[in-house]
């Protein structure tokens, strides 16, 4: 079966990144056989640089074709003075508001090799594996009624509205429970129903969607204790589920457990599980062009893509595996270099990771 992906290079670090991600599908399509027809587009700064939108027609059009999409980052300091319709990373959101891509997973993975790399103590994080599935199209960053206004007196008042329907806290426990299914089947739904109405129809739901999957443990926690739980004992969790704005705080706070922000790969779901896969970290214009960023996260972002959007999960074991069989020969880029380890740039890595995983195949 052939599958047409997306890849969309971005701004800063993205197409040097990118070009790391485009040498594993050459080797997944080559080594392993897989049927890939891969086109390229703009987004973000580099967009508005060639035809003044952040998401061109032409980049929708091929999103909405594509099996699943990989993206390096958008955005950079020399468009930060833009209009806000014209920025980079309004191009992001409006792509993930199109093809509604509403569940939002992103792993927190810490490798062996680099326990050391964490501000939490290695017996803490060391084989730490969770993954947070945040609801990202919903809740108080989209509720109406939202403005800032002007009280009789003179004082003003801002005001947001955290609304979900029960359809979306359906659709994205669906979305929790079956990744939940294919890791070690416990889903912890985290909310804040002691306080808020909005939270007791997000239990009352997630209870009833847990219906359809007797195969996986659901338990439930208050949004202020999982924030202390994830840093006194993250191993506790495997997969969590929670609304935007929780977790959009939570995922943070996970992401730093394993130290580098080079590392970590996320998903963006819709409801037949088409995605778009990026690396949580940004466009690094510190660091831009010069052969240093670390590709991990972009290269773990396509194990996700293998797993999630092509179904293709032995695959995703194996780029998985080959990541850490990279760290254990001892190449580091320089975000995660420690004495004793050899220090790579982001073409060396990405070769040696396609070299790996061929040894795998051997
Ligand atoms: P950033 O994630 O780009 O960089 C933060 C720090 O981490 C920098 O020191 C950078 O050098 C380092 N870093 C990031 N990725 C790395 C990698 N792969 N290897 C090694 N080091 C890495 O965050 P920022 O500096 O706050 O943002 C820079 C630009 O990126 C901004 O324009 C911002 O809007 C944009 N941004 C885009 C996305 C996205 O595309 N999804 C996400 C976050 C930020």
């Amino acid at each position: 079966m052939s599958h047409t992906l997306l890849v969309l290079p971005g701004d800063g670090i993205g197409p040097e990144i990118v070009r790391q991600g485009v040498k594993l599908f050459a080797c997944l399509a080559s080594e392993f056989r897989l049927d890939l027809h891969i086109e390229e587009a703009l987004l973000g700064g580099a967009a508005v640089d060639a035809c003044g939108s952040p998401l061109p027609a032409e980049t929708l059009a091929l999103a909405r074709e594509a099996d699943a999409i990989l993206l390096g980052a958008v955005g950079g300091p020399q468009y930060d003075g833009l209009a806000r319709e014209q920025r980079p990373e309004r191009g992001l959101l409006a792509l993930r508001a199109e093809l509604q891509l509403f569940a939002n997973l992103r792993p927190a993975l810490l490798f062996p090799q680099l326990a050391a790399a964490s501000t939490l103590k290695a017996e803490v994080v060391s084989g730490l594996d969770i993954l947070i599935v945040r609801e990202l199209t919903g809740g108080i960053y989209f509720g109406q009624p939202r403005g800032i206004e002007t009280l009789a007196g003179g004082e003003r008042r801002g005001f947001n509205t955290l609304v979900y329907r029960e359809s979306e806290i359906e659709r994205i426990a669906h979305s929790a429970f079956a990744t939940a299914q294919r890791r070690q089947r416990r889903l912890c739904s985290v909310d804040k129903a002691n306080v808020l109405e909005v939270s007791e129809l997000w239990r009352e739901t997630v209870q009833r969607v847990a219906e359809d999957y007797p195969g996986v443990e659901l338990t439930h926690m208050y949004v202020d204790n999982a924030a202390m739980q994830l840093v006194r004992a993250p191993k506790q969790f495997d997969v969590i589920v929670t609304g935007n704005m929780f977790g959009d705080i939570l995922s943070d706070c996970a992401a730093m457990l394993t130290g580098s922000i080079g590392m970590l790969p996320s998903a963006s779901l819709d409801a037949g599980n088409k995605g778009l896969y990026e690396p949580i970290h940004g466009s690094a214009p510190d660091i831009a062009g010069q052969d240093q960023a670390n590709p991990l996260a972009t290269l773990l972002s396509i194990a996700m893509l293998l797993r999630y959007s092509l179904d293709e999960g032995a695959l995703a074991d194996a780029v998985e595996t080959a990541v850490g069989d990279v760290l254990e020969a001892g190449y580091r880029t320089a975000d995660i270099h420690t004495p004793g380890t050899r220090l790579v740039g982001c073409e060396a890595m990405g070769d040696a990771l396609v070299d790996a995983l061929r040894a795998r195949r051997r």
